[in-house]
């Protein structure tokens, strides 16, 4: 079959990309290599509020949370709050089997339990898996180990932080209204802990350079003082690799583009990546269905103006990753700690400008 564009990767920037081309008479199948999307997840799944913003969410996948309180290594702790912003904790099975439904009604077509595995530029055509498909315009939103930026020999992500996450029924924490984010180098070096209640399990979660395996055994003992439970069960477990080394490039040639982890948009300082993701998502939806059916430039000359380049949060990344955690102690305790936390947490995540 032919296609205007195949998508590899259905999770936000691949589905963001999917319904919008549809949505502007664009012939479009994505390829995802899992049978079910909603499965499998490797992502936390807060949604920023700039992020919730670009999706109309049912209440029931989502639960607002207005409150941080952040940690020093001792569990000494400040609390942040702000009246006019929320981070959104998401039931995110749902939510990427909701945006998945957008999609398919808006007209894109899904091939699940599908990798891309091959592609091949002929005749001014992408062959996709050895003559699956082919298309006009390929887009790599197959997440941070691209397999269509290593098959077409694009920019590939080089740093990485390993997120893991156990799900939980029966546990509360102490103010379960709050997120609960944990500075401290002996359990995530580079990164941070946190506990989430979300809107139907309580996420507890670790992130830390890819080269150490994040103990999340040592951790959980670590904040249990915090933890209650009525007969704590298990009932999921997240985890993968974040890009934090900033923009991969080369992001594009002629016929191929990468959008997303795959192209490196996550923050480098907060490891986010689901706003960029999204909002990225849908750019490329706009600009690809003018470039194949307007005369519209191409994607990537313009996405090279857009894309973000991070430098100030790659030079913020390497001071985190050098500081020692009697400073993190010290700094919460200091009169600076509420307004520069409540900066980092709270300002509005401002993109690029078109
Ligand atoms: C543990 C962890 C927690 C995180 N928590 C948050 C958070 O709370 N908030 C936030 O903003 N960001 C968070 N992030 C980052 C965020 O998840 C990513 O930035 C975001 O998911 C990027 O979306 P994406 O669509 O680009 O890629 P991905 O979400 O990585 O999706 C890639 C998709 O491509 C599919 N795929 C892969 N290879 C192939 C192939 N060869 N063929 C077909 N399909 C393929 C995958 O199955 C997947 O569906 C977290 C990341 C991790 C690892």
């Amino acid at each position: 079959m032919n296609y205007d564009v195949i998508i590899a990767g259905a999770s936000f920037a691949g589905l963001a990309c999917a319904k919008v081309l549809a949505q502007r008479g664009c012939s479009v199948r994505v390829l995802e290599r899992r049978a079910d999307p909603g499965t499998g997840l490797h992502t936390t799944g807060i949604l920023v509020h700039e992020a919730a913003e670009l999706l109309e969410l049912p209440a029931e996948l989502y639960k607002p949370i207005s409150q941080v309180r952040l940690y020093g290594p001792s569990l000494r702790h400040i609390e942040l709050a702000s009246s006019g912003y929320s981070f959104l904790a998401t039931d995110t099975p749902a939510l990427m089997r909701h945006l998945i439904q957008d999609a398919v009604e808006s007209g894109a077509h899904f091939t699940l339990g599908t990798a891309f595995t091959h592609g091949k530029e002929t005749g001014g055509r992408v062959i996709v898996n050895r003559g699956l498909a082919s298309c006009r315009l390929l887009v790599g939103a197959d997440g941070a180990r691209s397999r269509v930026a290593a098959t077409f020999a694009l920019g590939q992500n080089r740093r990485f932080l390993l997120g893991v996450e156990v799900e939980y029924t029966g546990l509360t924490v102490d103010n379960p209204e709050a997120f609960h984010c944990f500075l401290d180098q002996r359990y995530a070096p580079g990164y941070i802990g946190w506990v989430i209640p979300g809107p139907k399990v309580m996420q507890v979660g670790l992130a830390a350079h890819h080269t150490q395996k994040p103990d999340m055994a040592a951790f959980t003992r670590h904040i249990a003082p915090l933890l209650h439970s009525q007969r704590p069960r298990i009932v999921g477990r997240r985890g993968g690799l974040i890009p934090v080394g900033g923009l991969a490039g080369p992001f594009c040639n002629d016929k191929v583009i990468l959008v997303g982890d795959a192209a490196g948009t996550v923050s480098p300082l907060t490891a986010g990546g689901i706003h960029t993701a999204l909002h990225y998502g849908n750019r490329l939806g706009e600009l690809a269905a003018a470039y194949l059916h307007k005369n519209g430039p191409h994607p990537g000359d313009v996405l090279k103006h857009e894309y973000p380049r991070f430098q100030h949060k790659l030079l913020f990344r390497e001071l985190f990753n050098r500081t020692p955690n009697w400073c993190f102690d010290a700094a919460i305790a200091s009169p600076f700690a509420q307004p520069t936390a409540k900066a980092v947490f709270f300002l509005k995540k401002r993109l690029p400008p078109r």
